[in-house]
Formats: C-alpha cells, sequence, structure tokens
C-alpha cells in the first residue's frame, strides 16, 4: 500500500501518555536506569546510547523525587503502533487525521488532572528535573515543551515545541523560528502587549506528534490530535490566562512573552547536531506551574531519533499532500536520518513527462524553507531506503544535465554552513538578518519516460518477491561438507 490511500487504523490507538509507557515497559522497550543519576549530561548520555533501542526512565535524578522519562518515540515502528497503523500506513493515516481535525472537549478545571497541584512563585528548576543536555549547552533547557498560544486576532491556538532556556526562577529564554508562533508574538509586541502562552510537557505520544503538523496558520494542531486520537482531545483552560492546554499533561507553565524584552540565550545543541549561538532572544514570563499529584517530566534528547522523528513524520505527511495537489504522480516522500530529518528529501513519482521532476523539484522548495536538498526517483526505488535512492542517483542521474541549483535563498537558521562568510564576533552584523539565506540542491534521478530495450530496467528476479523461505529451507538434517556426503 502506498500512503496515497485513507487508512483507518485497524488496531489499539494509544491516546494517553501513561498507558503508552506501560505499554512499552510490558514488551521491554523502557530501560529502568538506577536512582541518583546526574541531571547534567549523565541522562543524556545514557539516553543516548540507548537511542532508537529503549525508552529510558530515570527515577529520583540528582535525588529529584520526579522521574524523567525519554525516548519514547523513538521508532518509526512505535509512532506507527502509537497511531493504530502499520509503518506503511503511517504518513496516510496522519494526513487523514491532519485533514479531519476534531475540535478540543474542554473539562473543568476540578476535574483536570494537569491541575492537581498549583504552585506559584515557585522556580521552574525546583518543580521540576530539568537536564543539562549537550556539553556546550549553557546550563537546563526544556525540550519537550509544547508552547500553546492564542492568535492575538482570532483567537485561534498554535503549537509548537521551542527550545527553553531555564535561567532564572521567573523568567526563561526561548528560541522562536519565524513560523506561527513567532507571528502572534510579533502582532502583539506591534501593540506593546505581552502574549500569553502555556508549555505542556508530558503529553501523550500523539499530541507530541500532533504538534509538529505543518499547516496553515489558523489551524490548531491540539484538534490534529483530536484527529489522531479518533476522539476531541481533552482541555483546560489555564489558572492564569485563557491559554486551553491537554488536560492529561504531566506539567504545565503558564506565563507571557514579554514585548521589547530579549535576554541572552544559548548557547545550544539543536538537530542539526550542531550548537546554536549565544544570541539575544525573548523571554518568557512565568505566572504559574501546575502538574499531576505524581508526574513525570519528558526531556528529549536533542539530534537522537525521538526528536528527529517527531519532525519527520508530520512533515513529511505535510510535505506529501502538498505536492499531490500539484502533482497527483507524486506517489511518497521520505526525511532522511543523515538530512537531520529536515533538509533532505526524497520523492518518489510515477513519472509520465521529461522535465517533470524539475517541476517537482521547484514545488518542494516552496513547500517548507527548511528543505535544501531534494531528489526525485521512479516508482521502482524504495523512497525510505537511502541506499535505494543513492542507488537511483549513480545510475540515472547527470549533473551536467539533471541538477537544479538555487542561490541565496531561505534556509534553515540552524544549518551551520549557511552562515559562513559571517563574522558572528562582529556585533554591527546582525546574525538573524544573515544566517539562514541558503542555496537549494535539486537531483532528478529519474530514467527516460522511453528507452530502448532494458537499458533502464531494474534487475529482477522473475518470484523473488513471492518466494516464502520456510516453504524452501530443509531444516531436517544438518550439513557436513568436510565429510563424503
Ligand atoms: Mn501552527
Amino acid at each position: 500500500m502506498n500512503s496515497n490511500s485513507s487508512a483507518p487504523p485497524k488496531q489499539h490507538v494509544f491516546t494517553a501518555l501513561r498507558e503508552w509507557l506501560d505499554h512499552l515497559c510490558a514488551t521491554g522497550r523502557v530501560a529502568r536506569i538506577k536512582p541518583g543519576i546526574s541531571l547534567k549530561h549523565e541522562l543524556a548520555a545514557i539516553s543516548k546510547k540507548l537511542d532508537g533501542k529503549q525508552a529510558t526512565y530515570f527515577p529520583h535524578p540528582d535525588g529529584h523525587e520526579i522521574p524523567v522519562i525519554s525516548g519514547f518515540m523513538s521508532r518509526r515502528s512505535w509512532i506507527a503502533e502509537a497511531m493504530g497503523v502499520s509503518e506503511s500506513g503511517l504518513l496516510a493515516r496522519f494526513r487523514d487525521a491532519a485533514a479531519n481535525p476534531l475540535k478540543c472537549e474542554e473539562i473543568p478545571q476540578d476535574q483536570a488532572p494537569c491541575q492537581q497541584v498549583v504552585h506559584q512563585d515557585r522556580d521552574p528548576r525546583e518543580v521540576m528535573p530539568i537536564p543539562t543536555h549537550s556539553e556546550h549547552d549553557n546550563g537546563p533547557y526544556i525540550t519537550a515543551g509544547l508552547v500553546i498560544a492564542r492568535n492575538p486576532a482570532t483567537g485561534v491556538q498554535n503549537v509548537s515545541i521551542n527550545r527553553i532556556q531555564v535561567h532564572s526562577a521567573r523568567q526563561m529564554a526561548i528560541l522562536l523560528l519565524p513560523r506561527h508562533l513567532w507571528a502572534f508574538f510579533k502582532e502583539a509586541e506591534s501593540k506593546n502587549q505581552a502574549l500569553d502562552v502555556a508549555i505542556a510537557i508530558g503529553v501523550d505520544p500523539l499530541t507530541l506528534l500532533a504538534s509538529q503538523a505543518i499547516g496553515p496558520i489558523d489551524w490548531d494542531e491540539l484538534e490534529v490530535a483530536g484527529g489522531l486520537h479518533g476522539k476531541p482531545l481533552r482541555v483546560v483552560k489555564c489558572r492564569t490566562n485563557d491559554v486551553r492546554v491537554p488536560a492529561d499533561s504531566e506539567f504545565v507553565i503558564e506565563g507571557r512573552l514579554l514585548p521589547g524584552v530579549r535576554e541572552l540565550e544559548g548557547p545550544f545543541g539543536e538537530f542539526p547536531k550542531y550548537y546554536s549561538t549565544r544570541e539575544k532572544r525573548e523571554v518568557i514570563e512565568i505566572d504559574a506551574i501546575t502538574h499531576r499529584k505524581d508526574p513525570v517530566y519528558h526531556t528529549i534528547v536533542p539530534a537522537e531519533m525521538e526528536h528527529l522523528l517527531l519532525g519527520m513524520i508530520p512533515r513529511e505527511a505535510s510535505l506529501l499532500a502538498h505536492l499531490q495537489r500539484s502533482f497527483p504522480n507524486v506517489l511518497d516522500v521520505h526525511l532522511s536520518v543523515g538530512g537531520v530529518g529536515r533538509y533532505h528529501l526524497y520523492i518518489k513519482i510515477r513519472k509520465t513527462h521529461e522535465g517533470q521532476p524539475k517541476n517537482i523539484i521547484c514545488g518542494a522548495f516552496g513547500a517548507h524553507y527548511d528543505i535544501k536538498q531534494v531528489i526525485v526517483v521512479d516508482d521502482d526505488v524504495e523512497v525510505h531506503d537511502p541506499q535505494q535512492v543513492e542507488w537511483a542517483v549513480a545510475t540515472r542521474f547527470q549533473a551536467d544535465r539533471d541538477l537544479v541549483v538555487i542561490s541565496g535563498a531561505q534556509g534553515s537558521v540552524l544549518d551551520p554552513s549557511t552562515t559562513l562568510g559571517m563574522d558572528l564576533h562582529d556585533d554591527s552584523q546582525i546574525p538573524g538578518h544573515v544566517a539562514g539565506l541558503s542555496a537549494k540542491m535539486g537531483l532528478d534521478a529519474t530514467r527516460p519516460v522511453v528507452y530502448h530495450g532494458h537499458v533502464f530496467t531494474k534487475v529482477a528476479v522473475p518470484g523473488e518477491d513471492q518466494i516464502r523461505l520456510e516453504d524452501v529451507i530443509d531444516t531436517s538434517a544438518a550439513i557436513r561438507f568436510s565429510d563424503p556426503r
């Protein structure tokens, strides 16, 4: 089945974090780490060792009474399992949920698990066990916080995950990339107003995934979470503002993005496996911290599989939908792990006309500014297998004929190669205005529509797909080559 077809979940859908964690535990996929591991570096180092193999559970990190969990979404197959579909049905299911969002169900505050405990005037570093991850990180960072805000013009909510540096008892610095939350804040700041926000930490796997959906600005990602769950997501109004947060979150920080205030933030090791520079960035003032009675704190170790996959899958689904609107013969897409799940896009097509792959390459560059390299392949190439994609480039691509290069386009500010030529120590240069200037590269690795004989026919052995090894392997006797037979 390709990713075009709609695929309603056939198996159980996991809608609660604790249910999913229990399921992982019951199937040997959570490593319980000894108590007392250090929040500084040691926790991230252990998670990294088990990345993509097991989730990690840390009781009493640094003696803190609240445990930390990490890596519970670190395999593509696990994410499909949480969604109740097969891996091949993953993108179709996500796209289906994004196309059919469900309005949230608001519940009273006294029934919301995330508000069982309410703190005011507490330092988040005391309330929560917040790890310091990478070598040059400037202290503890919240990495799995869903930042939720309301559009000041329309009231429609937006959800995104932003890195948040906790550097004082009342304030935290945040990185805003030029997307929806940034636009909301600019709108508020232009009137010298603060923007109310809430940060939900410890949400269920599918709400975490839905937060990364790529859609129009007035498109509430929590409604996509409802679409994935197959039932409305329970939300509750914050204690100190009007933002609605997932009621079953483990923790919620309530606060305001302050107008006209910037604080130094970073360095911080980001998803491309490089450090973001230390710069002045937006600031959240904390108004309250709420949590469950017995909360679990979730941290995402930057650049590891959980981080990459959470961005990859919703992006792949959105990019596929975007491309198919203009090019119905696009069959599937993949953001490669080596391309940090963001920059390198592989596109599988059923080519009908010469030149078509170059049009599709241009369409992909317009779909998201992060896309830096596009490779278009035919329908006999498995687009989720980088080795097959490289084979197509090796045998169907010629650089003087099949290469598209666009200079000086908008790229990812987190790609360090985009800042080349800029003196980061020269204060007269404003990095935000220069970083992210990027070239785009497209490779048409498709064969001609018409070709002579079998010159572009992939070698296959008749019947290879039908062979069942258990039918043909004889286990009734051992083989001995050294003795006479
Ligand atoms: Mn959005």
